[in-house]
Parts: C-alpha cells; sequence; structure tokens
C-alpha cells in the first residue's frame, strides 16, 4: 500500500457525468490487481475521508492507473474538475482482487458488470485472458439504457451487453441474457466474477445456484478509512457453521465468494 502524490496524466468525460481519469503512478501500476481499488484525497479541506474507486486498468509498462467514476456527490464533482497536469493524492492498491487461480479448472469465465461495477471487469478481463488465453470469456454488461463503455472488452472475450428498456443489446437484465446465452450453450463448468447494484448480486445467488456456477462478488460499501482500522464498512457473510460472521469491505474485501454474501 502506498500513498503519494500523482499527476493526472488525462481525464475524459465518457458519457454525462461518467468521466476517466489516468494518473502516472509507476509503482501502484506494478502492483495493481484486478478488484483492488484506490482512495483518492480531495484537496479542499471539508472533504476529509478518501473516495474509494476501483482500478479500471493497470498499465505496468507505462507506468499509468485509470479509473472510471460517477459524479455522485461533492467529492467526485471536486475529482472531476481536475484536469491533466494537476495532482492529486492517493492510498492504494488497497483490498483484496478477485482470485484468478479459481479461474484455471474452469471451462468457461463470465464477468458481469452492472453500471458502475462494469469498469472493474476491465482489469479483470485483460489479465484473464493473459493467464488463460484459450479460455472463452463471455462480459455481460448491464445497462439502464445507451452503453457509455462495451466495445473495449471485446478484445478479451465476447461481449454480451442488456438493458432495461431495450436500448442496447438484450432487452433484460443481465441474469436474463445469461439465462438466454446457457439455453443454448454447451454444458461445463464456470467460473462467474461480478460488481454492480445489490440487486444485481442477489438475483445472481439463485441463478449461480441453479446452474452449479462457483461466483465471486466486488461488493461496494460506504467506507471511512479505506485500510481496515476503524471498521465502518461492514458486510455479512454466511461461516461454514450455519451462522454468520461481519467483515470489512476495505480490508477483507472487496471481493467475497458470492454465495456466502448476505445482503441485507
Ligand atoms: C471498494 C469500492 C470501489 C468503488 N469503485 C467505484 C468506481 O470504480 N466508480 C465509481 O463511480 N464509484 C465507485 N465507488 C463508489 C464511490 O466511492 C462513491 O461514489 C464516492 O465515494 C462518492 O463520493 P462523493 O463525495 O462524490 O459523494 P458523497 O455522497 O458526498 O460522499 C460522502 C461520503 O460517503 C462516501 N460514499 C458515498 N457513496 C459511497 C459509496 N457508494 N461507496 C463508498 N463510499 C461512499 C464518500 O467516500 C464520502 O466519504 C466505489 C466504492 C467502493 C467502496
Amino acid at each position: 500500500m502506498i500513498t503519494d502524490t500523482y499527476t493526472i496524466i488525462s481525464q475524459e468525460e465518457l458519457s454525462p457525468g461518467i468521466f476517466q481519469m489516468a494518473l502516472y503512478a509507476p509503482q501502484m501500476a506494478q502492483e495493481a490487481l484486478p478488484g483492488q481499488f484506490v482512495d483518492i484525497y480531495c484537496a479542499s479541506k471539508d472533504k476529509l475521508l478518501p473516495r474509494p474507486i476501483s482500478l479500471f486498468d493497470a498499465d505496468p509498462v507505462e507506468g499509468t492507473l485509470s479509473l472510471i467514476y460517477a459524479v455522485v456527490g461533492k467529492g467526485t464533482e471536486e475529482i472531476s474538475s481536475m484536469v491533466e497536469g494537476d495532482t492529486i493524492r492517493v492510498t492504494g492498491p488497497l483490498g483484496h482482487g478477485f482470485p484468478l487461480e479459481q479461474a484455471r479448472k474452469m471451462e468457461e469465465i463470465f464477468l458481469v458488470g452492472g453500471g458502475l461495477g462494469i469498469p472493474p471487469m476491465y482489469l479483470l478481463a485483460r489479465r484473464l485472458h493473459i493467464l488463460y488465453p484459450e479460455k472463452p470469456i463471455r462480459v455481460f454488461l448491464g445497462f439502464r439504457s445507451e452503453p457509455w463503455i462495451g466495445e473495449i472488452f471485446s478484445a478479451f472475450g465476447e461481449v454480451l451487453p442488456s438493458s432495461d428498456d431495450g436500448a442496447c443489446g438484450f432487452k433484460g437484465t443481465v441474469i436474463d441474457r445469461m439465462k438466454n446465452y446457457l439455453d443454448t450453450a454447451d454444458s461445463g463448468s464456470r467460473i462467474l466474477y461480478a460488481c454492480g447494484p445489490i440487486p444485481m448480486m442477489r438475483a445472481i445467488q439463485p441463478f449461480a445456484a441453479d446452474h452449479d456456477i462457483e461466483t465471486w462478488f466486488s461488493l461496494e460499501e460506504r467506507m471511512g478509512c479505506g485500510f481496515g482500522a476503524c471498521y465502518g464498512c461492514p458486510a455479512r457473510l454466511r461461516t461454514e457453521e450455519g451462522g454468520s460472521v461481519l467483515k470489512r469491505v476495505c480490508k477483507d474485501g472487496p471481493v467475497f465468494p458470492g454465495k456466502d454474501v448476505i445482503f441485507a
């Protein structure tokens, strides 16, 4: 974990209110794993808590880190006003990423991203494709309406978009799209990595259980410190003994076995 001040090398509005920012952060780019996140500190003194943002991409050769974030409040609004050449304080990489080894024994990989849960799937797709170039990767992307990202995933796998209103791809949820895909797919072993809104993840649990698919979820929770000290970001997980235990999303996660997550 590193804390340093980095130079913004690009900041672009991908779609209204959704920004992509790249930083020159060589050591972090070397260490970054898919599913990890960084804590971004705002310059203004009235926003003391850092803003956690997932890694969208990391290029260890160029020394760059890329993030995609939505402007939802004062912190992300301030971050979005920064431009190329500005500097920003960042801590990271934080948390445990997605387990990549688990995919080795599987015949097919499903990546499922809903809304702002899509960006972390990109670094994951890239690294899985490098590790297992022959393994088919299906990327299920869920949008409310018009897509704001998608084609870039086709370098690593088949992109299967869906949208609530049918404006892009299949009309329905990512779960509907996966069911539709499986209707005609061969049987085989599958692993599924997901990040997105809680209703999406909650719906994946019975779907995955029905189809015997191993799942890993990246959770999002309001955070304080971001590195495990304040216990401000709890997630409840089932234990093998039939009980439950509280884990810290920032330090024990943000990635957890999907079958164990208990959604409130
Ligand atoms: C592990 C993790 C990864 C994330 N990755 C991304 C990402 O890749 N792209 C993206 O757009 N958003 C992501 N988020 C959500 C992002 O952190 C919040 O949208 C952001 O912190 C909001 O800050 P704000 O000041 O604009 O909003 P405000 O609502 O003004 O924030 C007030 C406080 O609440 C915290 N907060 C508010 N919403 C969230 C939230 N959903 N999660 C955690 N803390 C929150 C803020 O950090 C701040 O301390 C992630 C959250 C987590 C926990």
